[in-house]
């Protein structure tokens, strides 16, 4: 029985949590998975953390870092095998510096990504990451995810919003690797080995976070669009149209906001008549440095070209911030009417956006031809070629039935995506959920290398155990 006293010692009694109370950390976002844990541990500081670190190696117990626990793959859950904590980083929540001059940002860990991107707004910067989970994301899980979200377009993944990071290391050791430096080519890259590392290979206690200039004006658009292929032709206009100041272009089928608008009645379909009936629609956003008037007339310049040339058959444009966030609302409310529609089996893959009508179809087809009746949730950040291609139960299947056919969808969808040259996570990461399917499709090198890095790192195994590598 090991005594949990040490770690009262060191983050306080109101902060070792058991029993029921670890319920919520021990479950993931999207219920798939339960695990259990000897405790919910909450520092406060890095210093903490090493001590925790300690306890943990002395004790023989793993330790799963956890920040806003929406990750979609269980990378944050422990496994209800093996002795761990859950180590909760939430409280690590104080932006250190802000530096207008540098443009970079020292933040903790457990700051939620909505915070970070207010306090670059108060500073007069941006802070460009953004997704539907921003309101409890905290920035530890965006880097540990490397996530990307709505304006990789412009501003790449996490990996590239972050210049330093400060992590525990499995033995206890900090790395201060907090440089504010744009160039530093002064060895090997250990920051990027970190970032997307899912808590395998260290703690995460602190980044330093680019910012940039804020946008003077935004123009965004909902297109309707008659096919895939539309969308991409599209998608090549709105780049030569608007260069970097394309900021975001999703893509998404019909009947993501059928049920977007089914769950949430109070959000609105923007189209009516011939527009409503088009199986895709296109979000479009572009950021412009100059003026209102400047984004204005650039913006409908490229989509009156989209109109003639029958890329779509109507446009809806925001004439208002309220109107504009209505549009991305719809948007970013997908994957929460899918979560009340009952469990569904996600895919997060990336392909080349060119080949990627060729990939719904043949999939779509694939999938039907063996499980006749599945509904096809398709939508996602078309610009950066990666889609969410989900697979609900639609009306033909119960929940259980359809997750009895999990391995066997999973099977189809991974081999066309290899096919395809493509991957099988473009952002969500592999965490427990595709562990096992990684082997399958990696390079058997770059497999192994993985293994040596973890083997180097983090020998003895403490770190999210069973995640990315089934180690
Ligand atoms: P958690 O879920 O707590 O953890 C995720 C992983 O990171 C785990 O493996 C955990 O062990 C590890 N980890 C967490 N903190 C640390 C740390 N400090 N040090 C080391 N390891 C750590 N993701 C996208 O990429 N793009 C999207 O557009 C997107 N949209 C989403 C929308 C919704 C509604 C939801 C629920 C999720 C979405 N996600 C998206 C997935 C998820 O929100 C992101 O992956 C997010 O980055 C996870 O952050 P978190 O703090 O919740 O991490
Ligand atoms: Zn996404």
């Amino acid at each position: 029985m090991v005594q949990l006293t040490e770690l009262v010692e060191i983050v306080g009694a109101e902060h070792v949590l058991t029993g029921a109370a670890t319920e919520s950390y021990v479950t993931d976002w999207r219920e798939r998975f339960v695990g259990e844990a000897l405790a919910v541990v909450r520092p406060a500081s890095t210093q903490d953390v090493v001590r925790i670190v300690h306890w943990c190696r002395n004790h023989g117990v793993a330790l799963v870092p956890q920040g806003g626990n929406t990750g979609l793959c269980g990378g944050a859950t422990p496994d209800p095998n093996r002795r761990s904590i859950v180590l909760s980083l939430v409280r690590m929540n104080v932006i250190r510096s802000i530096d207008t001059d540098n443009d970079t940002m020292v933040v903790e860990a457990g700051c939620i990504l909505q915070n970070l991107q207010d306090a670059a707004r108060e500073a007069g910067r941006l802070f460009p990451l953004s997704m539907g989970a921003e309101g409890s994301c905290t920035i530890g899980g965006n880097l540990a995810t490397n996530a990307g979200g709505t304006q990789v377009l412009r501003y790449g993944n996490a990996r590239e919003l972050c210049l330093g990071l400060e992590v525990v290391c499995a033995d206890g050791q900090v790395w201060n690797g907090l440089r504010g430096l744009r160039k530093d080519n002064t060895g090997y890259d250990l920051r990027n080995l970190f970032i997307g590392s899912e808590g395998t290979l260290g703690i995460i206690t602190a980044a330093t976070i680019k910012l940039y200039p804020q946008p003077v004006a935004q123009c965004t658009a909902m297109l309707a669009l008659p096919s895939l292929q539309h969308a991409v032709t599209l998608l090549s206009l709105a780049r030569q149209g608007f260069g970097a100041s394309l900021t975001g272009f999703e893509v998404i089928a019909r009947n993501c906001l059928e049920g977007v608008v089914q769950c949430f009645p109070e959000q609105r379909l923007p189209f009516m008549g011939e527009g409503a009936e088009q199986p895709w629609y296109a979000l479009l956003e572009l950021s412009d440095s100059e003026s209102e008037t400047h984004a204005r007339e650039r913006f409908e310049a490229v989509l009156g070209e989209a109109l003639e040339q029958e890329l779509a058959i109507d446009a809806v444009i925001a004439e208002s911030g309220t109107q504009s966030y209505a549009l991305w609302h719809l948007r970013e409310s997908i994957p929460l009417a899918e979560k009340k529609f009952g469990k569904s089996i996600k895919h997060d893959i990336s392909i080349p956006v060119s080949l990627i009508p060729d990939f719904v179809s043949n999939t779509n087809k694939l999938l039907q031809d063996k499980f006749p009746g599945v509904e096809h949730v398709t939508f996602g950040h078309l610009g950066d070629g990666n889609l969410h291609y989900n697979v609900a139960k639609g009306t033909a299947f119960t929940e259980d039935e359809l997750l009895a056919q999990q391995n066997e969808i999973y099977r189809v969808v991974h081999d066309s995506v290899h096919h395809y040259h493509g991957s099988i996570s473009a952002e969500h990461g592999i965490g427990q959920l595709k562990r096992d399917w990684l082997v399958d499709y990696k390079d058997p090198v770059e497999l192994a290398l993985m293994h040596r890095i973890k083997q180097a790192l983090d020998p003895e195994h403490l770190l999210n155990p069973g995640k990315v590598l089934n180690i």
